[in-house]
C-alpha cells in the first residue's frame, strides 16, 4: 500500500459525517492532495490540534483500500502560523491567496515554485514584515508570472507600443486581452478601469522582486489601491471563477474604510 510523506499546507478543511474531516493540503513535492483525516473531528488529540488552516505541516499519508479519498495518518507541526488565524484581516488575506491556489491546482500536479510562494507570504503574514495589502499585490503579481499568466504591463497589448513612449499618466486596463492599452488603442466607448504610470511601475517591480526586497519597497496607498483593485479583477478572471473570500475580504474593506470615515 503506497505510502506519502511530505510537507505539506492546509488550504482547506470540512467536516465529514460525525468524526471526520476532509483536508485539502497543498504539498511540496506532491501538489495538491485531498485527504480524510479519520476521528480528527471527534477527537483533537487524534492529529494533537495540528490540523488548522494555513498550517504548514509534515504529513503521512496512504492510499484507502477501496476508491476512497487517501488516510491522512500522521500530521506534524513545522509552522503553525498562529498569528494569521488570530487577526481577521490577517485571516482574509491567507484564505484568498489559499483558495485562489486551491481553485488553480489539480491534484497531485506538482507546482514547487508557488509552493514556496505561498510558504514564503504565509510566513510574512505571519512575523508582519509586510502589510497584508502590499503583500497581496506581491502573492498576486508573483502567482500570476508562476503560472504563466502574467498580465502584460511593459507595452500595449493591442499595439505593443512601448509604455514609457506614451504621454499619458494614465493607461486603460483590458482584463480579458491581459493587459494595458495605449490612450489610441482604448475603445471611445469604453469604461473601464485605469492604471497610473506609478502603479504599472510597482507592478512591474513586484513582478521581478523576491520578498526580501519586496519588503523594503514602501508604495503609496494609492498605488497599493489600484494594484489591488486591478489584480482582484484579473486573477479571479483568469481563473475563471468568483472567489468566495475575495467577496469576505472586500466586505471587511468596506467596514474598516466606514468605520474610519465615521
Ligand atoms: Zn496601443
Amino acid at each position: 500500500m503506497t505510502c506519502i510523506s511530505t510537507r505539506a499546507i492546509v488550504l482547506r478543511k470540512i467536516e465529514y459525517g460525525d468524526a471526520d474531516l476532509i483536508i485539502t493540503l497543498f504539498s511540496s513535492d506532491q501538489g495538491k492532495l485531498t485527504v480524510i483525516a479519520k476521528g480528527a473531528k471527534k477527537s483533537r488529540k487524534r492529529f494533537s490540534g495540528v490540523l488548522e488552516l494555513f498550517s504548514t505541516l509534515n504529513i503521512v499519508t496512504r492510499e484507502s483500500r477501496g476508491r476512497g479519498l487517501p488516510i491522512l495518518q500522521e500530521a506534524s507541526l513545522i509552522y503553525p502560523f498562529v498569528n494569521i488565524r488570530s487577526g481577521i484581516e490577517k485571516t482574509a488575506y491567507a484564505s484568498y491567496w489559499s483558495e485562489i491556489v486551491n481553485v488553480w491546482m489539480v491534484d497531485g500536479q506538482k507546482q514547487p515554485g508557488l509552493y514556496s510562494l505561498l510558504e514564503s507570504c504565509l510566513d510574512a503574514l505571519d512575523q508582519g514584515h509586510m502589510t497584508p495589502d502590499i503583500l497581496s499585490v506581491f502573492f498576486q503579481i508573483q502567482f500570476m508570472k508562476l503560472c504563466g499568466f502574467g498580465p502584460t504591463l511593459f507595452h500595449c497589448t493591442a499595439c505593443c507600443q512601448d509604455m514609457m513612449e506614451t504621454q499619458s499618466p494614465y493607461m486603460a486596463v483590458d482584463i480579458a486581452r491581459g493587459g494595458i492599452l495605449c490612450h489610441n488603442c482604448q475603445p471611445k466607448s469604453f469604461s473601464c478601469q485605469n492604471l497610473s504610470k506609478g502603479t504599472i511601475k510597482l507592478l512591474q517591480w513586484m513582478e521581478k522582486a523576491d520578498a526580501v526586497r519586496a519588503a523594503r519597497l514602501r508604495p503609496t496607498p494609492c498605488s497599493i489601491h489600484e494594484g489591488l483593485d486591478f489584480l482582484e479583477s484579473f486573477v479571479p478572471h483568469h481563473l475563471g471563477k468568483q472567489l468566495h473570500s475575495l467577496t469576505f475580504l472586500r466586505q471587511l474593506r468596506a467596514v474598516s474604510l466606514n468605520r474610519h470615515v465615521c
